[in-house]
Order: structure tokens, then C-alpha cells, then sequence
């Protein structure tokens, strides 16, 4: 069992910097290694799992589930995917779901649907899709294009065609790379890889205008920021725009590999039989353990308990930014918390993991925060006191 790090390291392709730990188990917001050492978990797996680790409710609909029925392929009905499907559209803007099996993958899916809108149109021409700067869509080739980042596309050139970058925030910068080529535009309503990047109240409600004067798409990547994890269930919601397409991912089954492309029925309707498919996407198995979580999260108390202690996490943190000079900027809503600080990040991520608690940094000096949405005050206390005394020796 010792000897998983040693073997990992000579079987498993290198692309990961792993973090010198072996987790083993978890429960809520808890994991341990295979040491036994116990930590606090405010990664929840990468934004993932939002009801914390073990969930009965999770655990309940999976062991249920595989014992009933695994994979069928979508040649054929399925309860749990049609039941997910309709919880989805009825909390929120779409009227159709297109179900995969990852971020990637559904936005894959959103950015074919959005040219196969417009070519159903009779306007195949406009294929281009607007992503801004410091984004992050993905790894297969489309969503690498879409990305905004340099360092996620060397090596793998020359880029996929159609994408066309532009800052973050800025509406002027859209509007002007709008052409008659254009068929969407694509943004994640907060930048979440990106530095936990929040735009200025008028830009989503800025860019619905802008798509809706051009008679263009407008996407939103919720892959990340989708789930409860801004405080309301989708970050757009709470944001003042509505888009033609949401994509979701990683909070939707709480660890079990799904992804989703919601839409209005009128964009959806480019996707007719043999259009799109993906073998998996939507199993039995995966979508019961989504209903679980769509379940126990529409339970009220969950957000406003989540939006309270995001509140509280917060302050305490504009506290600490209050107290050391290395601390630059508190960034972030609800429980997608930043604190960019002005030297790397990286250290400091690995010492409060020896001291038993978990993030990671993005963009090289953000420390990112994305516990799952059960973390209580009491939680976000230990860590706050554990960065307390790791700046402290940066001061
Ligand atoms: C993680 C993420 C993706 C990619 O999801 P994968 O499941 O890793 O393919 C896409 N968009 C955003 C905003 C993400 O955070």
C-alpha cells in the first residue's frame, strides 16, 4: 500500500504534480491519507464533490443504482437520465439537456451546437465563436482553442480555427470582434482557473445585449461556477443574464463523471438524431447519483446555510488580507473564494497541507477555495488560523 506513490510515478502518464499524499478515505469534509493523517478538505476534488465526501444520499443512489441497471446506451429510454433532464430545465432557463461525460465534453457539445444552429439556418459561415483571455474550456482540441491561456496550448499546434480571444470584462473589446462570422459567444460567468476573476455587475447583462443586437449565441461555461457553488444553483442566475446555452460538469453528480449542455428549445433543435452522441453520457448510474444531488441541494437550507458561511469565509479572509502585505486581493462569491497574494502561492499550499488542510492555486498566486458547500464556519476557522501563522512568517 506504501508503495502507491513509487508505483504511480512509473505507471501513470506524467501529467499531473502530484501532491506528496495518498488519499484513501473521506467523509463530508474530511479525507485521510494512507497514513491515517486527517485533513480538511476545502478542494473538494476540484470544485466537484459539493456535498462533501461519502454523502449518504450519493452513496444510497449509486450502490441502489448499480445493483439495478449500470448502462444501457442512449439507444434506449432511461428513467434516472429523463428525471435529472427534467429537474434540470425546470430550475433553470433550458428546455433541453444534452448529457456527457465531462467539462471538456459539454462544452464540446455547446460550441457544435452553436454552429449547427447557425448552419441549420442556412448560415453556415457563421461558425467563430468570441472566449476571452485567461479562460479555461478544456483539453480536447476544441475547448483547448476556446481556452484562453497560452501555457495549456504549447506543443499541441496549430490550434483548432474559430475562436477568437478578447479580455475578460471588457464589453467594448466583444463588440468590436464581433463579425458577420461570429456565432457565439463564450464565457464562464466568473473566471475560475483564471484567478477566480469576478466581472463587473453589467457584463453578463452587458454581453445578453450585445448577442441579442447581433443575433449571435451566448454561452455560459458553469462547469465549475454551476451547482450551488456561487450561492444561487447557477452563477448566472444571480448575475442578471440569461444564456442560449449552459454547460455543467463537475459539482452535477459529486464526484461520478458527468457533464451536461442545457439549452432553450429553440438552439437545441439543431441537434437532430445522429447529430451528436457520446457512449456514455447519461448512464443509469451517474444521473441517479445527479437526481441525489439536484435533490438535497433544491433542499433550501443547504444554499442559504452554504451562502452564509461563503459570507463569513469571506470576511475572514478580507481579514487576513487586512492583516499581511503579502495578501493583494479577496476575490470570489459564495464558496469560490480567492486570496491572490503577491509571491507564489505554491509553498503555501503545500505547508497547510502538512498542517492538515487542502486548496490549491491557480494562475501561480491565487489560492483558490472551493470546499464542498457543507463546510461550516467552524472549518473555515482552522484554516483561517492556519494561514494566519504560515503568512505570518512571510510577512
Ligand atoms: C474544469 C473545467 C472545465 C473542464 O472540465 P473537465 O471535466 O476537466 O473536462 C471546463 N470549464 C471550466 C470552467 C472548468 O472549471
Amino acid at each position: 500500500m506504501n508503495n502507491t506513490k513509487q508505483l504511480a510515478d512509473q505507471v501513470i502518464a506524467n501529467t499531473y504534480a502530484r501532491n506528496p499524499i495518498c488519499l484513501v478515505k473521506g467523509q463530508g469534509v474530511k479525507l485521510w491519507d494512507e497514513d491515517g493523517k486527517e485533513y480538511t478538505d476545502f478542494l473538494a476534488g476540484i470544485a466537484v464533490c459539493i456535498l462533501g465526501h461519502a454523502h449518504p444520499a450519493v452513496t444510497q443512489a449509486v450502490s441502489e443504482q448499480a445493483a439495478k441497471l449500470v448502462h444501457v446506451s442512449n439507444l434506449f429510454y432511461t428513467e434516472p437520465q429523463t428525471l435529472l433532464a427534467d429537474q434540470l430545465i425546470n430550475s433553470c432557463f433550458a428546455d433541453r439537456v444534452f448529457f456527457c461525460n465531462s467539462g471538456a465534453e459539454a462544452n464540446e457539445a455547446a460550441i457544435k451546437m452553436a454552429r449547427k444552429y447557425f448552419s441549420e439556418k442556412g448560415q453556415p459561415d457563421k461558425y467563430r465563436v468570441i472566449a476571452m483571455e485567461k479562460s479555461f474550456h478544456g483539453r480536447t482540441f476544441a475547448t483547448m482553442a476556446a481556452t484562453g491561456q497560452d501555457a495549456i496550448k504549447k506543443g499541441f499546434e496549430p490550434m483548432m480555427d474559430g475562436f477568437d480571444h478578447v479580455p475578460f470584462n471588457d464589453l467594448e473589446a466583444v463588440e468590436k470582434a464581433i463579425t458577420d462570422e461570429t456565432c457565439a459567444v463564450l464565457t464562464e460567468p466568473i473566471q475560475a482557473e483564471g484567478g477566480v476573476m469576478v466581472p463587473f455587475p453589467g457584463y453578463l447583462p452587458g454581453l445578453r445585449e450585445l448577442c441579442d443586437k447581433k443575433g449571435i449565441l451566448l454561452i455560459f461555461d458553469e462547469v465549475q461556477t454551476g451547482m450551488g457553488r456561487t450561492g444561487a444553483l447557477f452563477a448566472h442566475q444571480q448575475m442578471g443574464a440569461t444564456p442560449d446555452i449552459m454547460t455543467l460538469a463537475k459539482g452535477l453528480a459529486n464526484g461520478l463523471p458527468i457533464g451536461a449542455a442545457l439549452a432553450t428549445e429553440e438552439v437545441a433543435s439543431a441537434f437532430t438524431p445522429g447529430a451528436h452522441a457520446t457512449t456514455f453520457g447519461g448512464t443509469p448510474l451517474v444521473t441517479a447519483a445527479a437526481r441525489a444531488v439536484m435533490i438535497t441541494l433544491m433542499d433550501q437550507d443547504l444554499l442559504e446555510m452554504s451562502i452564509s458561511v461563503g459570507d463569513y469565509f469571506k470576511n475572514q479572509l478580507l481579514l487576513l488580507k487586512e492583516k499581511f502585505d503579502c495578501v493583494e486581493e479577496v476575490r470570489g462569491m459564495g464558496l469560490l473564494l480567492g486570496l491572490k497574494l503577491n509571491m507564489p502561492g505554491g509553498p503555501i499550499a503545500a505547508k497547510a497541507m502538512e498542517m492538515g488542510y487542502i486548496f490549491n492555486v491557480t494562475q501561480g498566486d491565487v489560492l483558490r477555495f472551493v470546499p464542498p458547500l457543507i463546510i461550516t464556519r467552524k472549518d473555515v476557522d482552522g484554516l483561517i488560523e492556519t494561514l494566519d501563522k504560515i503568512l505570518a512568517d512571510c510577512r
